[in-house]
């Protein structure tokens, strides 16, 4: 059992080396082909599974190998239009939603090493901190979003986030989510009329228990998902 076992390309590999993962974790040995196929998930595994990087490894592949152009074009232009990739700085093409800014750090630290020497820049955002600089952040380009769920509507409130270009969407710890009372502001974001619908985008789901209010988000958000518990 290796990381070479899916190809995930030449950046990404040499990143895993430098983070010293000699060995994929369960829920990553059975995640990534998953993701990598591009099926939705719903996946039941705990903090210190290493869920981490079984989301940010395949969606970051999918990004690169999706359209090197369009991420290079978006850091590059202030988003006029350039031909079929153009996309806006501030329409990031994944987004993930993460209970509390402990979390949505550490998956955005998590990010930036396996973003290391690419095009994709990696952004965060949560409550309690300054919106200004946050904003500031975004419009020098986002390819990947791990965004706390009010901080997030606040800013689609003001206009400063768009999310057409979602094409992959993660939901960690969504039953820490709901219980956090976050369930009106994920509906918000997830069913707003511009993130691309369910079947289109793609879209993983990662929580320690499955109680029905998990089982009805996972039925809303998920198409045809493949259910993998570790
Ligand atoms: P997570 O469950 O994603 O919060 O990860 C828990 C910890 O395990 C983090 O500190 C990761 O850096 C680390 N980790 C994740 N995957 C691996 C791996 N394949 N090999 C060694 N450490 C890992």
């Amino acid at each position: 059992e290796s990381f070479h076992d899916v190809d995930m390309g030449e950046i990404i590999m040499g990143n895993i080396t430098l983070t010293r993962y000699t060995r994929p974790t369960p829920v990553q040995k059975h995640a990534i082909p998953i993701i990598k196929i591009r099926r939705d998930l719903m996946a039941c595994a705990q903090t210190g599974s290493g869920k981490t990087a079984a989301f940010l490894l395949p969606v970051l592949s999918q990004i690169y190998t999706d359209g090197p152009g369009d991420a290079l074009q978006a850091s590059k232009n202030s988003g006029q239009e350039n031909g079929r990739y153009s996309r806006r700085k501030q329409y990031p093409i994944s987004l993930v939603l993460a209970p509390t800014r402990e979390l949505a750090l550490q998956i955005y630290d998590e990010a930036r090493k396996f973003a290391y020497r690419s095009h994709v820049r990696p952004c965060v955002v949560y409550g309690g901190a300054d919106i200004g600089q946050q904003i500031r952040d975004l419009e020098r380009g986002c390819h990947l979003l791990v965004a706390t769920p009010g901080r997030l509507v606040d800013m689609m409130e003001r206009g400063k986030i768009g999310l057409d270009h979602c094409n992959y969407l993660v939901l960690d710890e969504a039953d820490r989510m709901l219980d956090m009372g976050f369930e009106p502001q994920i509906r918000r974001i997830v069913e707003q009329d511009t993130m691309p619908p369910k079947g289109i985008r793609q879209t993983m789901m990662f929580s320690a228990t499955f109680p029905k209010e998990i089982q009805i988000l996972a039925r809303d958000f998920l198409e045809d998902y493949i259910f993998l518990a570790v």
